[in-house]
């Protein structure tokens, strides 16, 4: 399909495109800031109008931002004339902005520097979140009606954990399960420029382990008989993880589904420059030494089990010769398919209570989720590897999977709906840390990338079985 007049509306709109990303940019919408959250909820469902999307908000919890559903067709409708129902994915929400003192121009108040817009939020993920509605409005104002029928998910709290989602997933499994595809909320570019798809994403379990050893802190000079709680958190954290970073959890490995042929296929085809990574971080070497398709397939198909941090003790000025009798570890594991991050949390319980280490606690946070994965013969991977190649002209990066985390099995797999990113951001987005930001020359992209999967997901959509 010939995409000229929608790429010229798109260029001869495009400062009417990025003044919504900006208004919406300027708005903090923080988790616990209650107002700048409404008027965000206010300012998508206004975008979503002008798109000519009916749009409605639902809230499981009264005091928590709403959860906004809009649709192409009026609402819960399905299309009776058989077009493909596409769903697309993104949240309202933005990280705190902290340390403000980093920052080169205000996290709230968006500014333009040398083509890149910086903006708390801007990169996660509010430049995808316009983009695609204005792609709709774009669509409309050029052709008309719509070849697919869309169903977006805009939440307000992905950036605090998700509180709502898994009771919305269940409340409108119905109308999510009709979906044939999704559109994540997030993606990047990579170092080379080339957009980058991922067809899935890693699952997350977070967790802290307590320690208590005693009663009251003791003289050191007591240190050979008293137990020491950092000493006993640190003997059970290093049972959890090899020094080359295989996770040592009792159960753990053998839940593990293995990539497959065609997972493996697409990793060969993945660029990798080992001493750019290493650089990046300042690194000399990377866990375990590995180099090349060893550090890519960790990367993707491996699991992670990190210590975020520790706490316990004195750490103050000068010394103080003291037992602590009091440690506390925050830890989250990164995990594949088929690793569900309850049993993972189950097997350290067991792992640790086998060891003798019953003076440990491990406390699970809410939030956690499990990995998705998305076949690349899908509709939805198939037309977005063809609308990024035709927006962008570059061949796409197609990660096997994401090695960051979201509810996608949530909100997705679960109900049978395949699920793949790719966005506006690009690799010195800076997403969470201070300067965050986006290309301009992206964003028109990433409008007009958009609007080339809904021509071309229709057309990648086998006989519909549903
Ligand atoms: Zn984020």
């Amino acid at each position: 399909m010939d995409f000229s007049a929608f790429d010229a509306w798109v260029d001869a709109h495009a400062q009417d495109a990025l003044h919504n990303l900006i208004e919406l940019c300027r708005l903090p919408s923080v988790q616990g800031r209650t107002a700048a959250l409404e008027a965000t909820v206010a300012r998508v469902m206004e975008y979503a109008d002008d798109a000519g999307l009916h749009a409605g908000t639902v809230r499981i919890r009264a005091n928590n931002p709403p959860i906004i559903m809009g649709e192409s067709d009026p609402r819960g409708e399905k299309e009776t004339s058989g077009k493909p129902l596409l769903m697309v994915y993104n949240h309202y929400d933005v990280q705190p902005e902290d340390p403000l003192d980093e920052w080169i121009s205000p996290p709230f108040e968006p500014t333009i520097r040398d083509g890149h817009l910086y903006a708390r939020g801007v990169a996660d993920n509010k430049v995808n979140l316009v983009a695609r509605v204005f792609a709709v409005q774009a669509w409309r104002a050029v052709y008309g009606d719509l070849p697919v029928q869309l169903r977006f998910v805009w939440e307000g709290e992905e950036e605090s954990g998700g509180e709502q989602l898994a009771a919305f997933t269940k409340e409108y499994a119905n109308w999510i399960a009709e979906a044939d595809g999704c559109l994540w909320e997030s993606g990047y570019r990579d170092d080379s420029g080339a957009p980058v798809l991922s067809l899935g994403v890693k699952g997350l379990a977070c967790l802290e382990l307590r320690c208590r050893t005693g009663t009251s802190d003791a003289h050191s000079g007591q240190g050979g008989l008293v137990p020491n709680a950092i000493w006993t958190l640190i003997n059970a954290l290093s049972t959890l993880r090899a020094p080359d970073g295989t996770v040592t959890i009792d159960g753990f490995q053998e839940r593990i589904a293995p990539p497959t042929a065609a997972d493996l296929a697409l990793l060969d085809a993945l660029p990798w420059n080992g001493d750019e990574y290493r650089a990046r971080y300042g690194v000399e070497a990377l866990v375990g030494g590995r180099t090349g398709k060893a550090a890519l397939e960790a990367l993707f198909f491996g699991t992670t089990c990190t210590i975020n941090g520790i706490s316990g003790g004195y750490e103050g000025e000068g010394h103080k010769t003291v037992v602590p009798c009091e440690a506390r570890a925050k830890i989250d594991l990164r995990l594949v398919p088929n690793l569900d991050p309850r049993t993972v949390v189950g097997l350290i319980r067991d792992h640790l209570a086998r060891r003798g280490f019953h003076q440990i606690e491990v406390i699970e946070f809410e939030g956690n989720t499990m990995p998705a994965r998305t076949p690349p013969n899908t509709a939805i991977a198939q037309a977005a590897i063809e609308a990024l190649r035709a927006a962008s002209g570059r061949t796409p990066i197609v990660y096997p999977i994401s090695p960051g985390s979201g509810p996608m099995y949530e909100l997705c797999q679960a109900h049978g709906v395949p699920a793949a990113n790719f966005g506006c951001g690009w690799s010195g987005s800076h997403v969470h840390a201070p300067n965050e930001n986006v290309r301009v020359v992206d964003f028109i992209e990433g409008i007009k990338a958009f609007g080339r999967l809904i021509e071309a997901f229709p057309r990648h959509m086998p006989e519909r079985v549903r």
